[in-house]
């Protein structure tokens, strides 16, 4: 369990507080166009709110490396949250995020009001975690909360930094959900206990099959990193995605896995094509005989079953990355049918954000699954077994 303080533990009366969010939310001409993220951290405004705080609310979002870029702005999100708290949420637009108008914006707040700052990273110091933009955030308050689990993975100045210029800090609600969910789910799983992992590549996920070698019963390697595994014991993959550099790695992780009693499944045939389209002939072909021209794009019918009937046993699932290049319909059928055999499971299911928490939304299984994370990255990292940096800077309790 989290021994970190979190909001229950703060008295805000009256307090300036400044509540780190993720409200790093796709936008296209101005309109926020999955507002997931936003609605995520609503239970910890209102919770600061109703108690009589002071809300300053702080975020990034995309890239804009260090300068202003309007479509960047968070004015769309300040609109959102307002509609969705039912109260005005006050726009600091400020190129210097904490220039004259955030200044001028908190000194007219009363308590239970909120504002909301321009892009963090409208600021070169943010991603540096330099400490200019730290000082400057705290100058605004007098506690620092962190709710951006998205984030928690980055040590930057409104995630990690500014911590060290005030004195109390907690963490939010959805951090807290987070990381009792993802934590207790690795460290307390019911068994069997089964990780399924996909997307492109083998050398991002290295840590994480590591960590999870050691507690899990089952391990099923789907997605273009399944190729490195087949080519490493002799398979011919064709075109496939292959990472040359991992193929000891691989046999390694083969043999690490015997070792330790882990049942490692890896695909027995998939998808294969020419080409990354709808427009090509695709066809179901043994995972260890894929002609020259050809690229293992999904997971086939024989690994999906193979995939259900093992996850049929679990009573505990982590799923991280796609099976295939499921953007591409002719190759979405192994990563549509995960999702729906997890959403079936009378057993414990977390999805790790990013691909895999989009394919599971889409496709209409959100409530059917136990926790899906908002954080891609910063699951993955807290699966590799490591401390986030937001988290780690944050007050013990007492
Ligand atoms: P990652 O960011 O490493 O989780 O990878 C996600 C990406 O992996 C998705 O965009 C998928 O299209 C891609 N992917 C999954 N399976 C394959 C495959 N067999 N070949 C190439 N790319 C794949």
């Amino acid at each position: 369990m989290l021994n970190k303080k979190t909001i229950d533990d703060l008295n805000v009366k009256g307090k300036k507080v400044l509540l780190r969010c993720d409200f790093n939310v796709p936008v296209i001409d101005g309109k926020i166009t999955d507002d997931t993220r936003i609605t995520a951290a609503l239970p910890t405004i209102r919770k600061l709110m109703n108690d009589g705080g002071r809300v300053i609310l702080c975020s990034h979002m995309g890239k804009p490396k260090g300068q202003v870029k309007e479509e960047l702005s968070l004015a769309p999100v300040a609109e959102r949250l307002s509609e969705l708290l039912g109260k005005q949420v006050v726009f600091a637009k400020d190129n210097e995020v904490v220039g004259e108008n955030a200044r001028a914006a908190v000194a007219a707040m009363n308590d239970g009001d909120v504002v909301l700052l321009e892009n963090t990273r409208f600021r070169p110091e943010e991603e540096k975690n330099g400490e200019d933009l730290s000082r400057d955030l705290a100058s605004l308050a007098d506690i620092y909360v962190n709710d951006a689990f998205g984030t928690a993975h980055r040590a930057h100045a409104s995630t990690a930094g500014v911590t060290a210029f005030l004195k109390e800090s907690a963490v939010g609600y959805l951090m807290e959900k987070e990381i009792n969910f993802l934590g207790n789910t690795v460290e307390n799983p019911a068994r069997p206990f089964a990780a399924v992992l996909g997307g492109s590549k083998v050398s991002s996920k290295i840590s994480v099959i590591d960590n999870l070698l050691e507690k899990v019963d089952i391990l099923l390697i789907g997605g273009g990193m399944a190729y490195t595994f087949v080519k490493a014991q002799g398979g011919k993959i064709g075109k496939s995605l292959v990472e040359e550099d991992y193929l000891d790695y691989a046999l390694n992780m083969v043999t690490k896995a015997k070792e330790k009693g882990v049942k490692l499944l890896l695909p027995v045939d998939c998808i294969i094509a020419s080409e990354i389209s709808n427009d090509v002939p695709c066809e179901a072909a043994d995972v260890n005989c894929i002609p020259d021209d050809k690229m293992g794009l999904d997971i086939g019918p024989k690994s999906i079953q193979l995939f259900e009937d093992a996850l049929k046993e679990c009573k505990t699932v982590i799923w991280n990355g796609p099976m295939g290049v499921f953007e591409t319909s002719n190759f979405a059928k192994g990563t549509e049918a995960i999702a729906a055999c997890l959403a079936q499971l009378d057993a414990t299911t977390v999805i790790g954000g990013g691909d895999s928490a989009a394919a599971v939304n889409q496709l209409g299984y959100g409530d059917k699954m136990t926790h899906i994370s908002t954080g891609g990255g910063a699951s993955l990292e807290f699966l590799e077994g490591k401390e986030l940096p937001g988290v780690a800077v944050i007050n013990e309790k007492e």
